[in-house]
């Protein structure tokens, strides 16, 4: 759910790469435009410099000895580019790409059904791979240690299992939460990578480069602005560009420079520091209402009327990147920048529960 709220093209486009279909086919310009925005080599994926590196090594070594590439795991905060990743690793190694998510595979069945459509050394990509129940779990296990899947035939004392051979794929899994993974689960990936937050000379080539291919009309300081505001996350960068240059062409009417960017986005409700709504909304509930913190990450997700998850996958990791929140045992607190930031002075106590290293997780 939450990669639908981050980018509404999300879906549609990940069938189009999955399925290998010419997405002219599919679903008309806006999927031709998010299409061509994903990279689709390790050279037009900008950034994650060691990430890249490593899995170069990988890859060029499962090349040479003519094998399926090994299982790997990319985790950090949606829209860095776990999905893009998964389709370079297919494209890179010439073979198709599947995709699906931990929540759509319920039953042990669904799982089974997807991986006897594999071919030699496809490359299965789960998204949320932390939220797969257990009874898929153990289907997963064998498939990807010993390339086999058990299949239980009718029910009961009659029941009867039969075995099948897998071809060698490549599991790509990708998960929001590294933590909620099962230790049997992770120790199964040759390859654990966390991304980062990138910083805004990548995002700046990011929103050049997705310029060039939408032939939007931008200047250096335009595509700096919009950088600086992305949340150090490509998918934002890209969706603050169209909406940019949807300003940009029916108010004013000129070339993306600094100052329409800013107007722009000023617009569409995204503030200096790149924040939207919720996350001021994040902030003004913790400081005006629960004083600064610390609160339960449960009760400050009620009071934006957010779910849970979301505030804790999506908003907080930028907000503690950024220095505004922390995470303490005893819950969430602000620091005086975000007292600052919503344009409130901080009271001392908020300096003192900020420098006090024994509140940190
Ligand atoms: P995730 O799977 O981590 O949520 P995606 O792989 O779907 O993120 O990336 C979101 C969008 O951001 C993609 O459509 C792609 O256009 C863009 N993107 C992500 N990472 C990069 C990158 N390193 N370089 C260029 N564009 C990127």
């Amino acid at each position: 759910m939450r990669d639908e709220l981050l980018d509404p093209e999300f879906n549609s486009l990940d069938a189009v790469v999955a399925d290998g279909l010419d997405v002219r086919d599919v679903d008309g310009q806006a999927a031709i435009d998010a299409a061509n925005l994903r990279p689709r080599d390790l050279d037009e994926f900008v950034g994650q410099a060691e990430l890249k590196h490593r899995l170069r090594i990988i890859l060029e070594a499962a090349r040479r000895r003519g094998q399926a590439a090994d299982h790997l795991l990319f985790a950090g905060p949606p829209g860095l580019g776990k999905t893009t990743l998964a389709g370079i690793v297919a494209n890179e190694m010439g073979v198709h790409l599947h995709v699906t998510s931990g929540p759509t595979l319920e039953r042990a069945g669904d799982l089974a059904a997807i991986l006897t459509k594999l071919g030699e050394g496809d490359v299965l990509f789960i998204d949320e791979i932390h939220r797969l129940s257990r009874t898929v779990e153990e289907v997963l296990y064998p498939a990807v240690e010993d390339f086999q899947l058990d299949i239980v035939l009718g029910k009961g004392p009659a029941a009867r299992s039969i075995r099948l051979d897998l071809p060698r794929f490549t599991l790509v899994g990708a998960t929001t939460r590294t933590g909620l993974i099962t230790g049997p689960l992770r120790d199964r990936f040759g390859l654990v990578a966390r991304l980062e937050f990138y910083d805004v000379a990548d995002l700046e080539s990011i929103v050049r480069r997705a310029a060039g291919i939408v032939a939007a009309d931008i200047d250096a300081g335009g595509a700096h602005e919009i950088a600086r505001r992305s949340r150090g996350t490509p998918r934002i960068a890209n969706r603050l560009l169209r909406r940019v240059r949807d300003y940009a062409e029916v108010e004013a009417d000129t070339r993306i420079d600094r100052q329409v960017a800013s107007d722009g986005l000023a617009v569409f409700g995204v503030d200096e520091l790149g924040l939207d709504k919720v996350d001021r909304a994040v902030l003004t509930a913790l400081c005006d209402l629960f004083g600064g913190g610390p609160v339960g990450l449960s009760t400050l997700a009620i009071a934006v009327a957010e779910p849970t998850e979301t505030v804790e996958d999506v908003y907080e990791p930028f907000l503690i990147q950024q220095g505004l929140l922390m995470r303490t045992p005893r819950g969430r607190v602000a620091t005086p920048a975000a007292w600052r930031h919503i344009g409130l002075v901080p009271p001392p106590s908020a300096s003192a529960s900020a420098a006090d290293p024994s509140l940190f997780d």
